[in-house]
């Protein structure tokens, strides 16, 4: 590396832990230098821990954000003729909904482009989900997903390819082994980078709290759907956010192909209730921001109209929306041991679960298995009697189980008193 560098990073990770605020011109910097490789893993996850502890202004997460999003290139679907906009969840077990959700937008004329993840850990990939289905293609060129989004489809789920905030993709992968990730100032710039970058006019965002999500406190849940709120109003992008509820995991299926599933129940107007009840409620944000705040938007599900559009989607991207879906070798299925009413089921033990009988990934080179995953069959608030089914593990080897119960070992309750059951959308965060 030669030239001479305007600032030390020493100086901006000891600034940064001793309480200060890092001026704008030396944190653009420290974003840049890390990018370009001057400054160091080592010293980068450093500055990352001292964030994590000490906290940014909102100006800095602003400049921070700034910063990351140009490490790359931004995104321009101006010359589209019609709205677009799109959905972000900060992640949950069971969380399938982009993969009704977009389609659902789409067939009100809005353009959604939804540049989607891999699962690492408990929470999983929607690309992840999407290729449990035969033939359908994640990768796409920038012209392809255009194309899609112009003419009658409509939505788009792809991957993001490399180029939009590269500075974010470096620091996410070291935070992800630094202990850094829980931090709003990063996890409200790593998001909010992307979204801004990819150019969307809209986005609404699915801020979750509790037992499966990165914040477990709904204060603090509240407190990073404001910041992220705030940055993307900042920027020009329509922005407003769902607190929800990820105490337990969402709808019955946890995995990949057993996620489509439900996901096609949802599109043909079925389905569990709390997955239509949040797939409705953020595509009524998602249309008021998109100035359709009338949309009928459960007719749509109900007649068809969605699944239509699914299927565009799907096939757009050469799926087969109608060819059967992988299903696992071996299951293992877990009754009640008493009657009674299921009083618990914690998300997060049957994230992790689901991952350790495959549906997820350790390291991102490792291939996911589209036929593992959790089967419920008792969610919190149902009564059942001994004997009776709970929840299916399935696996393409039996010797997955073992691993997969022991995670889930106290995830669960049967009792005698009915659980209350808050409200699944807690709160809507608005500029
Ligand atoms: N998702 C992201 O893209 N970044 C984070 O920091 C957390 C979740």
């Amino acid at each position: 590396m030669t030239g001479i560098e305007p600032f030390d990073a020493i100086d901006v990770i000891r600034g940064k832990r001793d309480g200060g605020t890092v001026p704008e011109p030396a944190l653009r910097w420290m974003v840049d230098a890390y990018t370009r490789g001057y400054v160091s893993d080592a010293q980068m996850a450093s500055f990352a821990m001292a964030i994590f502890q000490r906290g940014m202004e909102r100006s800095e997460i602003q400049v921070l954000t700034d910063a990351m999003i140009a490490s790359g290139e931004r995104m321009n679907f101006d010359g589209l003729g019609k709205k677009t906009v799109d959905k972000h969840s900060t992640g949950g077990v069971g969380d399938k909904i982009t993969l009704p959700l977009a389609p659902l937008v789409a067939s009100f004329g809005v353009a959604v482009p939804q540049l989607s993840g891999r699962g690492l850990g408990h929470t999983g990939g929607t690309l992840d989900k999407l290729e449990s289905i035969p033939g359908w293609r994640a990768a796409l060129s920038n012209e392809e997903m255009f194309a899609q989004m112009r003419g009658d489809v409509g939505a788009v789920i792809c991957a993001a390819g490399s180029g939009l905030a590269p500075a974010d993709k470096k620091l996410y992968a070291l935070r992800d082994v630094t202990g850094t990730v829980e931090a709003i100032p990063l996890i409200a710039s790593s998001i909010m980078s992307k979204k801004i970058a990819e150019g969307t006019d809209a986005l609404v965002l699915d801020v979750k709290f509790g037992s499966g999500a990165f914040m477990q406190d709904i204060d603090r849940a509240r407190e990073l759907a404001q910041t992220m709120v705030a940055l993307g109003t900042d920027s020009g992008v329509a922005t407003t956010a769902l607190l929800t509820d990820m105490n337990v995991p969402l709808g019955l299926a946890i995995g990949n192909a057993n996620e489509v599933r439900e996901s096609v129940e949802i599109l043909a107007g079925g389905g569990p209730a709390d997955v239509r009840e949040l797939t409705v409620a953020l595509a009524r944000e998602m249309l008021a921001l998109a100035g359709h705040p009338d949309a009928d938007v459960e007719a749509a599900l109900d007649d068809g109209r969605a699944m239509d559009a699914w299927k565009a989607m799907i096939r757009a991207q050469d799926g087969d929306p109608d060819a059967p879906l992988p299903t696992a070798r071996e299951t293992h299925v877990v009754t009640a041991e008493t009657d009674g009413v299921v009083t618990r089921m914690d998300a997060l033990p049957f994230g992790i679960a689901a991952w350790r009988l495959g549906a997820g990934r350790a390291r991102a080179e490792d291939e996911v298995v589209h036929a593992a995953g959790i089967d419920l069959h008792a969610k919190p608030g149902d009564r059942v009697t001994a004997g009776q089914p709970l929840f299916t593990l399935s696996a393409e080897d039996d010797a997955r189980f073992a691993r997969a119960l022991e995670a889930v070992d106290r995830a669960w309750e049967i009792g005698d008193t009915a659980p209350e059951i808050g409200p699944l959308v807690r709160d809507r965060i608005t500029a």
